[in-house]
């Protein structure tokens, strides 16, 4: 059972109705319980006003906000309030490298930059890309000719916040992924531009694939731009997603841990 028991406060601000703020056993077991979730580069630091680890309470905010930008927190941790009963929850998110493959998805280069820009998110992504992998290779199996793995490309940073040439994309809820492409282009991924969208592009797969992510991975969000997708509801339009879906997902409901 997850466990976080706090004396007082932790993080920005100071204390309130008389209980202790940044007391050093509660930025320990804060710490603690931030590095066993995977946000690691944490583990060294040493007072709750620290720079770094007031930016990962922040990013950890806005993860179970449900935000795209990292900065939608206010950086304190309230005794027994949301961010606490969050760390303490038995489903809280926690930080991970993407991978490289599973079983119906398969991880590309992201667009730039390298993993440090796009080869890390949240627990909550990298599971339900895998239920939406599953749902959509056990489909398509039976159902669709040719038919490529899901192609992930850029996720999150290696420590979440800004990611180069994305506006969002800041805390492991957004995920972008290639389009299927049709023979002899299946097992390979590409920018599809003008006519070699209409061209290369695997309509089949990539229906199949749009009701796998509605239906496996409670997204907020699913951007694309084929009109016949959007006209049946799979998707909508934004600029400058021709070639490829992105997805943000929604939080679960949090399964409450020990926090008193
Ligand atoms: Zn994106």
């Amino acid at each position: 059972m997850a466990t976080l028991i706090l004396a007082g406060s932790v993080g920005t601000g100071g204390p309130q109705n008389g209980k202790p703020h940044n007391d050093p056993a509660d930025v320990a077991k804060v710490r603690a319980r931030l590095t066993e979730l995977g946000f690691q580069w944490v583990s060294g630091i040493t007072t709750g006003t620290d720079k770094e680890f007031i930016r990962t309470i922040k990013l950890f905010q806005s993860i179970y906000k449900g935000k795209g930008q990292a900065d939608e927190g206010d950086g304190r941790i309230d005794l027994h309030g949301t961010t606490h009963r969050w760390l303490a929850a038995q489903n809280a998110p926690g930080w991970v490298k993407v991978g490289s493959e599973g079983y119906g998805w398969k991880f590309t280069t992201p667009l730039a930059h390298g993993d440090d820009n796009g080869g890390y998110t949240t627990t909550w992504m990298a599971d339900r890309i895998r239920w939406a992998a599953f749902e959509y290779a056990t489909t398509a199996f039976f159902s669709v000719e040719n038919a490529p793995p899901l192609w992930i490309r850029d996720c999150s940073p290696d420590k979440g916040g800004n990611a180069i040439g994305h506006k969002s994309h800041e805390t492991g809820l957004d995920v972008d992924m290639r389009l299927p492409l049709l023979p002899p282009y299946t097992d390979k991924w590409d920018r599809l531009e003008g006519k070699e969208y209409s061209v290369k592009f695997h309509y089949d797969a990539a229906l199949a694939q749009l009701k796998a992510i509605r239906s496996m991975m409670e997204p907020k969000l699913v951007l694309f731009n084929d009109p016949r997708c959007i006209k049946q509801g799979l998707c909508t339009h934004e600029a400058n997603h021709g070639n490829h879906y992105h997805i943000r997902i929604k939080p679960p409901t949090r399964v409450e841990g020990i926090y008193k």
